[in-house]
């Protein structure tokens, strides 16, 4: 296994926990200790999977829970949404929360090997290879859940752009956000090829907003990141706007260009590939991690039956893609759905009033309006 990061840890653990003996060659020299730079929500199918894994989900590395989403429209106007009963996206330690599966990972029997970055990986008739830096590692089958960098993209060339969708994202980090609403996903839709600007508090003194827009205008523009993200809160939205440029910052700004890729193949004779190393689309609904595990869950499931077969060849894997498939293909179509409606400021605009078109864009879920308000008025107040 390349990678023990969410991906690589779901496949791992169920593998060793059915009695297969797994190698996990991770890069990193060993745990960073806290990390809240990208990825921080768990969707609650990610919070699933973990359970299914046996990791605590009551740890310290749970911070704010998120029960509900404000949508603020073009014209600043906004609606509130609960989640549905029982369902909850919670803010995580990134640093922590993977920390918590490479523990479980070790506590079931797994082989971690810190300090191993794989800078090659081969195919032969009898086994895979993945090569680092001191060693060769031979293994009937390799999973690669390396991330958006990992070797097995780089060496068979598997990485391609989307065509449709080419963004940028920046996030910036405050320690307090004056009247950012407690326990919600305050998303901020410009209708501007996707602009877009959301957040939440992660914990008390800790909040993100963070910045998805199209590479081509912030290119055009030829401004730092972090310009490029003020400059969309300038031109849009006041009320963001006037906190982004007073509220106090901390930690980095942190910026990610392109955010999405595909991947031509993501199964061939001795190798799968599970998590960003299949590809990625947009954080927009926050499912980067529920996905990683997903498909870790699914690699494990096609290696039992490939080692219980002997059969590692890609035909053997059509399972894996299937599976993939009937698992992640609809959130996905959703996604790209998204993707395109947030492009149409009238529609997001008709979604402020009319519920039909709200929930055409946002789906079921935000049918029902909990609270609803206008930043503008706000502002005036
Ligand atoms: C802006 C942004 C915001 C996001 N927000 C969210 C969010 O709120 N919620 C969410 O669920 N997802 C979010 N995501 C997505 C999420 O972070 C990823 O989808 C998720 O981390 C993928 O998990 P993974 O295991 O596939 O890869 P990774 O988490 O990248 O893990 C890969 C592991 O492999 C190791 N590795 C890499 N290369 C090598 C090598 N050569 N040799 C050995 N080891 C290697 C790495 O060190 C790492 O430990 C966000 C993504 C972006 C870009």
């Amino acid at each position: 296994m390349i990678g023990a990061g969410p991906a690589g840890c779901a496949a791992a653990i169920p593998l060793v926990c059915t009695g297969h003996r797994v190698l996990v060659l991770e890069r990193k020299p060993s745990e960073d200790g806290e990390d809240i730079t990208s990825g921080e929500l768990l969707a609650p199918q990610a919070q699933h999977e973990c359970h299914q894994l046996g990791i605590d989900l009551s740890a310290d590395w749970l911070l704010d829970r998120v029960d509900g989403v404000r949508n603020v429209y073009p014209d600043l106007s906004w609606t509130y949404h609960r989640f549905p009963a029982g369902v909850q996206y919670v803010q995580v330690d990134r640093g922590r929360f993977n920390a918590a599966l490479r523990t479980r990972l070790v506590a079931v029997g797994g082989r971690l090997l810190w300090g191993a970055r794989v800078t090659g990986v081969g195919f032969g008739s009898d086994a895979a290879t993945a090569q680092t830096d001191g060693a060769a590692y031979r293994a009937r089958l390799l999973i690669d859940a390396g991330g958006r960098y990992s070797p097995a993209l780089r060496v068979l060339n598997l990485k391609t752009d989307d065509p449709e969708f080419s963004q940028i994202g920046v996030a910036v980090f405050f320690e307090s956000f004056r009247d950012t609403p407690l326990h919600t996903w305050d998303r901020h839709f410009y209708g501007q090829h996707g602009a877009m600007i959301s957040g939440s508090r992660i914990r008390p003194g800790l909040y993100r907003y963070i910045l998805e827009a199209d590479l081509a205008d912030k290119q055009a523009t030829r401004m730092r990141p972090v310009e490029f993200y003020e400059s969309i809160a300038r031109q849009h939205d006041p009320w963001l706007y006037e906190r982004i440029m007073s509220e106090p910052r901390t930690g980095n700004v942190w910026a990610m260009a392109p955010i999405g890729y595909r991947v031509t193949a993501v199964a061939r004779d001795r190798l799968l590939l599970a998590g960003d190393a299949a590809g990625y689309l947009a954080p927009l609904t926050g499912q980067g991690i529920e996905f990683a595990m997903r498909m870790g869950r699914l690699a494990a499931d096609t290696a039992q039956q490939a080692l219980a077969h002997n059969d590692f060849s890609a035909d053997a894997f059509a399972g894996y893609i299937q599976g993939r498939r009937d698992e992640c293909d609809t959130a996905l179509a959703y996604l790209r759905h998204l993707l395109h409606r947030l492009r149409d400021r009238d529609a997001l605009l008709r979604a402020a009033h009319d519920d039909d078109a709200r929930v055409e864009i946002f789906g079921p879920m935000m049918a029902e309006v909990a609270d609803r308000g206008s930043l503008t008025g706000e502002m005036r107040g």
